[in-house]
């Protein structure tokens, strides 16, 4: 049998290795958009899993969005094939990082080490994930050589611009199905004591109403499409916005605030362009004759996207029929569904015994309010078993002074490597 202790002990022992390869990967700035120096970091991986004896493979994903080449989306898989036949366990983590923004204290690509912390953008999300995947996988096959089956880690583009040059490219490329890969586990920063079993479902659509221009100073010779819209968003306060809260659901999503339906109103705009910065000049008078708004509608695993878009589209359709003038198109933009693994699934019970064996206490289950690249695996790749599963505080993510905890990372690399050894023990070391 394997020795579960000398595992974690090994795991803690390198340490300096997980915080030196965190420091790595955060000093890469992959900032998405635009998705830079994605080439940068998959060789700084090559190189360490190469090290570890892994079987590496570099991928572009050409002629994905945002894929040019100046901007080029490269992806890494690396896999070690253990002494017998077994299932294969996939750690996957996504390579960008968003915007640094304002107010930071900190340099943001230093990764400064104080009180126990790494600072920089990417440490939570998910850089310090990632590192922590790869430790325990280290660890977990330099041990246990005669292990079964394979452990495999993908570092993956774009994830946080929907996906589509990483995680959503490998899977319609056939490295996620279930012939290949019977375990995905994606150490994005939920806590290390939760599991997180899936995401809501999402839909955005862009509304505009149609009016007629005319001068602004007879107003009535022409249509205001803004008021049209004022329509639409009123009839969104008094009908749309009380139904969403009354749906709730049974998912564990955290925070409790998204255990509803909801609806973002991410922009809106009417009437002429905004004024370029260095135009000082007054705005001509007109009547607005097309006005534009981009909704963001979360949904719940106990809804369809017919349901979803129907609620819109009769609100539309009535105001058509009762308000004279009223003209409309609407454009689906973007829609994923709700996916969320059984709390049985094998995965799930792994890294749950997992947690309870390094922490002493039994995980959270929940669910994640916005979506993560689970979803090209469940839809593109059929796999359920699939969950997220990493360190860091999900709040930190996408802030200034990003952080993530030395010893959270330590902690989570135990458990993934705990999770592997009961994955893949062939049952006669
Ligand atoms: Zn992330």
């Amino acid at each position: 049998m394997i020795d579960i202790d000398r595992l974690l002990h090994e795991v803690g022992a390198r340490r300096d290795s997980l915080v030196e390869l965190t420091r790595e990967l955060v000093a890469i700035p992959t900032l998405n958009p635009p998705g830079g120096n994605y080439l940068d970091i998959c060789q700084l991986l090559r190189k360490r899993f190469e090290r570890s004896g892994f079987e590496v493979e570099l991928h572009r994903a050409s002629g994905s969005p945002g894929d040019s080449d100046r901007f080029p989306r490269w992806n890494i898989v690396a896999r070690r094939d253990g002494a017998h036949p077994g299932p294969c366990v996939h750690f996957n983590g996504h390579t960008d990082v968003v915007a640094v923004g304002r107010d930071w204290t900190r340099d943001p690509f230093a990764g400064e080490i104080i009180d126990g912390r790494i600072y920089g953008r990417g440490t939570c999300d998910m850089k310090g994930g990632l590192a922590a995947a790869i430790v325990a996988a280290e660890t977990f096959v330099q041990l246990v050589p005669d292990f079964r089956g394979a452990v495999e880690i993908s570092a993956t583009a774009d994830e946080e611009t929907g996906g589509y040059g990483g995680v959503a490219w490998l899977a319609e490329n056939g490295w996620f199905n279930s012939e290949r890969v019977q375990h995905v586990i994606i150490p994005e920063p939920l806590n290390k004591d939760r599991i997180c079993l899936g995401h809501r479902g999402v839909w955005w659509a862009e509304i505009e109403t149609r009016g007629r221009i005319a001068h602004g100073s007879m107003p009535f010779l022409g249509d205001c499409a803004v008021r049209h819209m004022g329509a639409v968003l009123h009839a969104f306060e008094t009908d749309l916005f009380p139904a969403l809260a009354k749906k709730s659901t049974a998912m564990p999503v955290v925070p409790v605030g998204a255990r509803q339906s909801t609806l973002n109103i991410n922009a809106i705009h009417g009437g002429e362009p905004e004024q370029e910065v260095d135009f000082d000049g007054l705005p001509a008078p007109c009547v607005p004759d097309r006005c534009r708004m981009v909704i963001d509608r979360r949904f719940l695993f106990e809804e369809s996207l017919t349901e979803v878009k129907t609620e819109i589209s009769d609100i539309l359709g009535r105001l058509r029929r009762e308000r004279p003038g009223f003209d409309y198109a609407l454009r689906d933009v973007f829609e994923v569904l709700p996916v969320m693994a059984d709390e049985d699934a094998p995965v799930v019970t792994t890294v749950s015994d997992a947690i309870h064996r390094v922490l002493g206490r039994k995980p959270e289950f929940v669910v994640s309010p916005g979506t993560y690249d689970q979803k090209h695996i469940d839809r593109i790749g059929r796999m359920k078993n699939c969950i997220a599963y990493g360190p860091g505080i999900l709040d930190l993510a996408h802030q200034p002074d990003e952080w993530i905890g030395i010893d959270d990372m330590v902690d989570s690399a135990r458990i993934m490597s705990v999770s592997l050894a009961a994955l893949l023990s062939n049952g006669r070391e």
